[in-house]
């Protein structure tokens, strides 16, 4: 697994610090086997492993795991992210907020899943959102696809639009688009046809139909096993019509989930919907941290990272606490966390939770301020004597003269300081009345 491979890659550094980068690399090598295995398309791990291998030299290792596992959860949580972040339940939602009839549009290859997803969408809606659903099957190419979609119909209660011999395409969108107004639906759902391969005769037609239909979605079916394929079929339906989001289907087979990443890189669209069997109530929200523990096979290492991570975290925040109890929080500590800061990119325990900190934080993540603002403030208590780090209420205006002119910086500079230990002082005791570390999550979460 990769995980055993990335073990013999990190195994000589171990104890070591941070991640270097002829290391990064090496692990990287990996990385980028386990995409292709997952039949990610190649120029999307090209791109992923690009930037992944920036974000993890000098990356910290957290104590307890090693660093190949510490690798596999960055790589872990940049695939989350690509997959469109860890509320993959919100980008999931359908686009449904018109006056009705509410259009959406199914476009595809032939065989990619269509048909059936129509029917299962339709049948989510009508009976989880109360929606009055309406469908209409476009596809005059293959035989019958009409009929299949009136029976699928009739299996989830869900009305369609009778059928007329002999019409086109466009003709049909137009006569399901009257009946939808007509008699009040609330959603029309539009089954195209689809090709074996991508044609151009196929392409206008699936644009004839979005011009009269102007739907608020249209969904790009691809079937999950479509491999390194799926990146060109993604690629021209994307440039044809403006998708709003893929629906990925047979994700209940042997796929590795490649696709999905391969998916969403290339139309840039969110995926909103995966299905995951024949049935016509196996489609699910699209989960970005379930495929993306798919596609490196391994959420059980990532789970180890996070523990690991908040186990640290809640030991440090627990000394603190202790410490703020007796009321010894002093600029030692905060001088700590902020070198912390520094060094692990913003990913100090306690001060990121902290409200005066995350300020700084926040403003550097916007690239409003750099490590400057860090170092200067570090340099501010290195000026102070030793008692009045312990004892910072000693600052009187004229220490604070001495304090700023030995660290060269302003008394404002040094008033600020003062304030973000004050303000964490506060915070501390806000923790401790609501039970101790019970509270951080309520506090700042
Ligand atoms: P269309 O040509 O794009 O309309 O594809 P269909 O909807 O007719 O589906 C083709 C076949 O794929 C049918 O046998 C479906 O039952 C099957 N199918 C569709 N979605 C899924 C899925 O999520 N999982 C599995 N296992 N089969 C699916
Ligand atoms: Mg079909």
């Amino acid at each position: 697994s990769l995980s055993e491979r990335l073990g013999g890659v990190f195994d000589r550094l171990r104890g070591r610090g941070a991640l270097g980068e002829a290391d990064v690399r090496a692990a990287m090598r990996e990385v980028r086997i386990a995409l292709l295995e997952a039949d990610v398309a190649l120029p999307v791990v090209r791109d992923f492993v690009e930037k992944v291998t920036e974000r993890a030299v000098g990356h910290q290792v957290i104590k307890s795991v090693t660093p190949g596992q510490q690798v596999v959860k960055i790589v872990n949580d940049a695939l989350v992210e690509m997959l469109g972040g860890e509320e993959g339940g919100a980008a999931a939602e359908l686009e449904l907020g018109v006056t009705p009839p509410a259009i959406i549009m199914m476009v595809g290859l032939q065989g990619s899943g269509k048909t059936t997803t129509t029917a299962k969408l339709a049948k989510r809606l009508s009976e989880k959102e109360r929606k009055k659903v309406l469908m209409a099957s476009l596809d005059v190419n293959r035989p019958a696809a009409q009929e299949q979609l009136a029976t699928l119909g009739g299996q989830v209660s869900v009305a369609t639009l009778p059928i007329v011999a002999g019409q086109q395409p466009v003709d049909i969108a137009r006569r399901a688009l009257n009946a939808a107004k007509l008699q009040g639906f609330d959603v029309l759902m539009l089954d195209t046809a689809g090709r074996l391969h991508v044609d151009q005769a196929l392409m206008e037609e699936m644009k004839a139909v979005a011009d009269v239909s102007q739907p608020q979605e249209i969904l790009l079916v691809v079937d999950s096993l479509t491999g390194q394929d799926a990146v060109n079929v993604a690629k021209s339906f994307s440039e044809q019509v403006p998708l709003t989001g893929v629906v990925l289907t047979r994700m209940d087979g042997d796929a590795r989930g490649g696709a999905a990443l391969s998916m969403r890189a290339v139309t840039g669209k969110p995926i909103k919907f995966a299905g995951v069997g024949e049935k016509l109530d196996a489609i699910e929200p699209f989960h970005p941290s379930r495929v993306a523990g798919r596609i490196l096979g391994m959420g059980d290492v990532v789970s180890l990272v996070e523990r690991a991570t908040e186990t640290i975290q809640a030991d440090e925040a627990e000394k603190l606490a202790q410490k703020m109890a007796k009321g010894q929080f002093d600029m030692n500590d905060l001088r700590a966390q902020l070198q912390q800061m520094k060094r692990m990119g913003g990913l100090g325990a306690l001060a990121s939770m902290m409200p005066g900190v995350k300020k700084v934080q926040n403003a550097m993540a916007n690239g409003q301020v750099d490590d400057r603002i860090l170092v200067r403030m570090d340099a501010i208590i290195g000026s102070m004597t030793p008692k009045e780090r312990t004892k910072p209420e000693l600052l009187n205006a004229k220490r604070k003269i001495r304090v700023a002119n030995g660290s060269g910086t302003t008394v404002q500079d040094v008033n600020r300081l003062l304030k973000m230990h004050q303000e964490m002082a506060t915070a501390m005791k806000k923790i401790r009345k609501m039970g101790g570390l019970k509270g951080l999550g309520a506090l700042f979460g």
